[in-house]
């Protein structure tokens, strides 16, 4: 496990997104998604589900959605999109990877103690700042972005 700033859980729109600007402004960060690709959670719905925004509105900032403006996606479309999305700006998505439990205690500027407990537990840890060798520097942000339309409520 390598020390990150920021751990963005969830790699849909909202992750993707946050991803895209801290990538911008140069902070060092992850993205842990459970799916085993980016955009599956919109693949694994219906198979005749459409978006009900039309594709105009429907991009992320500095990719415009590649279809006409005033169709409406597919759900694979959206699901290709997000993909393309994480590919062309390298977004450094670990997916597989399921963070079943988030806490944190202390001032958000100095946590004493973190656990992220994840499956594949990679990217698990529970340590105390400044304490217990071998533990990582606490990351300084958590930001999740998991929904809550899906899988285990973190
Ligand atoms: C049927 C349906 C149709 C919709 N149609 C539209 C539409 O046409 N237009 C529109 O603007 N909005 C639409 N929405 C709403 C839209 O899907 C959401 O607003 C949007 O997906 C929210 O983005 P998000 O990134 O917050 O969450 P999501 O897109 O749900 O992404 C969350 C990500 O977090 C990951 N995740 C979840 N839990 C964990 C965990 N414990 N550990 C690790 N990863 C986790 C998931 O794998 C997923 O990739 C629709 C929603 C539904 C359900």
């Amino acid at each position: 496990m390598e020390h990150v700033e920021t751990v963005i859980i969830g790699g849909g729109q909202a992750g993707l997104s946050v991803g895209y600007y801290l990538q911008q402004q140069g902070h060092h960060f992850v993205i842990l998604d459970a799916h085993a690709r980016i955009g599956d959670a919109w693949r694994k719905r219906w198979d005749s589900l459409r978006l009900f925004t039309p594709a105009r509105y429907s991009s992320l900032a500095g990719m415009p959605f590649p279809a006409s403006g005033h169709t409406f996606p597919t759900k694979d479309e959206m699901a290709d999109y997000l993909e393309a999305y994480a590919t062309r700006f390298k977004l450094p998505v670990k997916l597989g990877v399921r963070v079943d439990k988030l806490s944190k205690q202390g001032a958000a500027s100095s946590w004493r103690r973190a656990t992220c407990a994840s499956r594949p537990r990679m990217w698990s840890w529970r340590c105390q700042a400044g304490n217990a060798r071998g533990c990582l520097p606490l990351p300084r942000n958590l930001i999740r972005a998991s929904s809550s339309y899906i899988l285990v409520p973190i």
